[in-house]
């Protein structure tokens, strides 16, 4: 038995190379890990919500908005690739991040937060925010200062403006003697 399978072995010839000291024999399509282009990317948060493994994750750090990519959860689905609408994420065909330093395997970027101008908190990217800018002056729209707020304050001022209009269309019944 055993030396039919040596010889069919032997026919079949050597399919792996003698890792590390041979150089990997890896295709195109090999998906390995991902490094950030910090020039593209605006801190939107799309990759950490497609993410299955929570290896990206975006993080309120004091006045920063920082986006951290953690290779040792990382499972190189590269969902999060497809996702960046910035092409912000290289895609590289590196498998390896062997370390005795934790820290070697993140990857961040660190963008300035923007600040609600009601309640001050940082809620968003000040790249993204005016980058949403550029995107609404192209199609010839102002950005609505409403649009600035935290979601919070946003949801806060529409239940107001809700409430002004309810007011307002009761004492417009109550003068035209609707009941
Ligand atoms: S890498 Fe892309 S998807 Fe992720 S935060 Fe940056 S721009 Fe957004
Ligand atoms: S490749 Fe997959 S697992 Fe890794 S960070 Fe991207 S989405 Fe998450």
């Amino acid at each position: 038995m055993i030396h039919r399978i040596l010889a069919l072995a032997l026919k079949s010839g050597v399919a792996t190379v003698r890792y590390p000291r041979q150089p990997p024999i890896l295709t195109e399509e090999f998906r390995g890990f991902l490094v950030f282009d910090p020039t593209k990317c605006v801190g939107c948060g799309a990759c950490t919500r497609v993410c299955p493994a929570n290896a990206m994750n975006l993080e309120i750090r004091g006045n920063e908005i920082v986006v951290e990519y953690f290779a040792g959860r990382c499972i190189l689905c590269h969902l999060c690739f497809y996702a960046c609408p910035f092409g912000a994420l290289v895609a590289t065909t590196s498998f390896d991040r062997t370390t005795t330093n934790f820290e070697d395997l993140f990857d961040r970027v660190a963008h300035e937060g923007a600040a609600c101008p009601s309640c001050g908190s940082i809620h968003a990217t000040k790249r993204l925010i005016q980058f949403v800018d550029l995107v609404l002056k192209s199609e010839g729209i102002e950005i609505e200062d409403r649009l600035r707020l935290c979601p919070e304050c946003r949801r806060i001022e529409a239940l107001r403006a809700l409430n002004a209009f309810r007011i307002g269309m009761e004492r417009e019944g109550v003068e035209h003697g609707v009941e």
